[in-house]
């Protein structure tokens, strides 16, 4: 390209006739042929096959400027027509074809391109037309055949208009390559124009004209070496936008009919009416398609967008808002079954195996149910593990029958990833009259179903009563925080034979309610989590104010209960170790009571017990061998004492197998080096029977029950 704009800058200093000017500019166009076979070698387009044709259509108008040139040089003068009038024509075409397949590429046929492209050729048919063309053909005394063959020229020029059009309008990258090409195009138009409309033998204008041409040469040149060449025509990776520019240059194009009036109405000349007609209503016409399209394009986007709006992204189901609409669609129109149904157990898959697990499964679990419902009803996710069925015109009987099967395809495990999972859910069911009453008892039911265990539950009113109870105790218990209304109990651990306190197990008290009353549901509304805190501070308190106090007699440990929900909190061990360091209390003093539910899922739970293990904090697995996988989480799970479950020390004075259990337990206890403490003991011979068996450890009412300030000397202090 460089050289091109030395060349053409040195051009005008050529002397003026004779062979070099014709060596230089023909040599010219011969290098710019050779450049784009290189680059078509060397950058392998995909539409390799463009290339080549426009090359051919480059080499045969060099061919045809030689033969020109080396006519006029050798006649003296320029026949017309003569055999480079031939070359010309028959070049110009695979020039353009060419160009065209470049621009096109393995991109998709786009029609408004192709009417954009024919709007600016009608356009500039229309100008050239009249004041070039026709003028041509209407020159007196010039054979017919030279007439044609002279406005043969401005026709290619047209053509040459649209393809630098489509070059340049396509949506696809828009690469140097692409611009270069067109900007070759363009001065090759330039050229042409210049050349037609002035005198040919006049030297200046012949400089102008070849300036024109080398330089497209040059730029074609360019464009074939650029290795951006390789992606011109490539697809668009979004769909073209009616851009402003677009618009004002086809806008612009529709004003050349009134122009070309206006122009021929003020140079005086005869109107040509019948071309600026044709031509006007031409424009009119494509202008008019070009809209439709571009209104029909702007419909179909405007429905793929509100499809989009109406879907759940990652399952493909209907989402919350298309599900809504239609169950108000059904309420009017009948009396609608809604169930809605919540995964249970989903935050632990996505805990354990990754988001990306998770997701796969609510993609299994939403084809799965899609599959047992053929055609019945609309299925939705509302969001997260949440899904809701709407049967628009089922009975109560239908509604549940539909739903047993839901269920009951959940209950076989998912295949997702390489993993087993196994999930449920509960389900909630419910009708009425109203959109937002129908979902709120829905939800009410499904909620029931979360905490019965059942397959799952209808809408009842006593349901909204216990949900209103359990909002109101939930209420209770934020405002008796905020007032410090909860005090610790404590209750020894002792040890056996002789009774002595060893550890003290800290529990909560509301008054005189039981904590099984109220942790339940401070678990459910995420207060345990502010409520475990203030227990673990005022237990790690007093333990310590209990060491300053009694000395040796004081508990060696004390033992704090902790809810799954406090342990699924991030940075729950960070908080522990706060509470110790404030206290002032040795990690190894505390004992953290975590059930084995809470850590069956493994996950966040299982770290966070992990962390505190490592900080020398001591972990217990309560309520021992009443959850699943008991002795399978020993070896996931870093535990320092088994507490074993009531249920097993009560059935021990039982005759026959009751003390089984209660053997084996204490064997494996002591074969992994655990210490076991015997829960519920509640008479001195489930005490002997226990010691007899290997326990060391104990708790219950036969060695006290839990008060404020156990007998560390002997004298107990009743419970507040
Ligand atoms: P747990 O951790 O297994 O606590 C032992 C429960 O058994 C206590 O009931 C205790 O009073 C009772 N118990 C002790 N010895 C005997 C006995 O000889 N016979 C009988 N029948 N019962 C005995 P409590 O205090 O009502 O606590 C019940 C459950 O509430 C606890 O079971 C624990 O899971 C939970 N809980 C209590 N305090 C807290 C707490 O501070 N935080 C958390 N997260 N949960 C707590
Ligand atoms: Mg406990
Ligand atoms: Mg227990």
């Amino acid at each position: 390209m460089v050289a091109g704009a030395l060349v053409c800058a040195g051009y005008p200093l050529l002397p003026d006739g004779g062979l070099t000017p014709v060596v230089v500019y023909n040599g010219f166009g011969v290098l710019a042929f050779a450049a784009v076979v290189a680059g078509i070698r060397r950058h392998r387009p995909a539409a390799a096959r463009g290339w080549w044709v426009f090359a051919a259509g480059l080499i045969s108008y060099v061919c045809a400027d030689v033969v020109y040139e080396v006519s006029g040089l050798v006649l003296g003068e320029h026949p017309s027509p003569y055999w480079d009038d031939l070359i010309y024509f028959s070049a110009y075409p695979v020039l353009l074809a060419g160009l065209l397949m470049i621009s096109r590429g393995r991109g998709r046929r786009e029609p408004a391109g192709l009417i954009d492209a024919a709007i600016i050729a009608a356009g500039a048919g229309l100008v050239f037309w009249v004041l070039v063309i026709q003028p041509t053909l209407g020159e007196q005394g010039i054979p017919l055949v030279q007439r044609l063959v002279k406005a043969g020229y401005p026709t290619f020029d047209v053509l040459l208009c649209a393809v630098v059009t489509r070059l340049i309008s396509r949506p696809g990258p828009r690469v140097a390559g692409r611009w270069l090409l067109a900007f070759g195009c363009a001065l090759n138009f330039t050229g042409d124009v210049v050349w037609s409309l002035t005198d040919r033998d006049d030297s200046y204008s012949d400089t102008l004209t070849h300036s024109c041409f080398i330089l497209a040469y040059a730029m074609w040149a360019g464009a074939a070496l650029h290795p951006s060449m390789a992606r011109i025509g490539h697809r668009a990776a979004t769909v073209p936008r009616f851009r402003r520019g677009r618009l004002l240059l086809l806008g612009g194009v529709t004003m050349t009919a009134p122009a070309v009036l206006f122009l021929q109405g003020a140079r005086g000349e005869v109107i040509n009416w019948p071309a600026i007609g044709v031509g006007a209503v031409l424009l009119f016409l494509l202008v008019l398609t070009r809209l439709a399209g571009f209104v029909g394009q702007t419909q179909r986007q405007a429905a793929e967008l509100e499809e989009l709006a109406m879907r759940d992204d990652l399952t493909g189901l209907a989402n919350r808002r298309r599900f809504e609409l239609r169950l108000r669609a059904a309420v009017a129109a009948g009396s609608p079954q809604v169930c809605l149904l919540d995964l249970n157990g989903f935050k632990r898959v996505n805990d354990r195996h990754g988001h990306a697990v998770g997701d796969h499964l609510l993609v299994a679990v939403a084809a799965r149910l899609s599959s047992e419902l053929p055609g019945e009803g609309l299925l939705a996710r509302m969001g997260g593990d949440e899904f809701a069925l709407l049967l628009a015109d089922a009975s109560a009987a239908e509604g549940d029958a539909v739903i047993d099967r839901l269920a009951g395809a959940l209950r076989r495990p998912f295949a997702v990833d390489g993993h087993e999972l196994l999930v449920s859910a509960a389900i909630g069911v419910a009708d009425g009259a109203d959109p937002v009453e129908v979902l709120r008892r829905a939800d009410v039911a499904m909620y029931a179903a979360k905490t019965s265990q059942a397959r799952f539950r209808r809408y009842a009113v006593e349901l909204d009563d216990r949900a209103d109870e359990e909002a109101r105790l939930g209420a209770e218990l934020r405002s008796a925080l905020d007032a410090g209304q909860f005090h610790l109990v404590y209750q020894p651990i002792v040890a056996l034979p002789d009774g002595r306190i060893r550890y003290v197990e800290a529990l909560v008290r509301w008054g005189r309610r039981s904590p099984a009353a109220f942790i339940p549901v401070a678990e459910r509304n995420g207060l345990i989590v502010e409520l475990g805190e203030w227990i673990l501070r005022a237990a790690c308190d007093q333990f310590v104010a209990w060491q300053a106090g009694y000395g040796d007699r004081a508990p060696e440990r004390i033992s704090v209960n902790v809810s799954a929900r406090q342990l699924a909190e991030p940075g729950f061990a960070g908080v522990v170790a706060d509470a110790l360091a404030r206290a002032g209390m040795d990690p190894s003093s505390l004992i953290v009571e975590v059930t084995e539910t809470a850590v069956f899922g493994g996950g966040v739970a299982v770290a966070a017990v992990e962390e505190l293990h490592r900080m020398g904090v001591r972990i217990a697995l309560d309520d021992f061998g009443t959850g699943h996988s008991s002795l399978g989480l020993l070896q996931t799970v870093p535990v320092d004492v088994l507490k074993v479950d009531k249920s097993f020390v009560d059935n021990l004075a039982l005759a026959g197998r009751h003390a089984v259990i209660a053997t084996a337990l204490i064997q494996v206890s002591d074969g992994l080096g655990l210490t076991a403490v015997a829960e519920g003991v509640e008479t001195a011979e489930q005490a002997a029977l226990l010691h007899d068996l290997g326990y060391r450890f104990a708790q219950g009412y036969h060695f006290g029950r839990p008060v404020s300030q156990p007998a560390f000397d002997g004298v107990e202090v009743p419970a507040r």
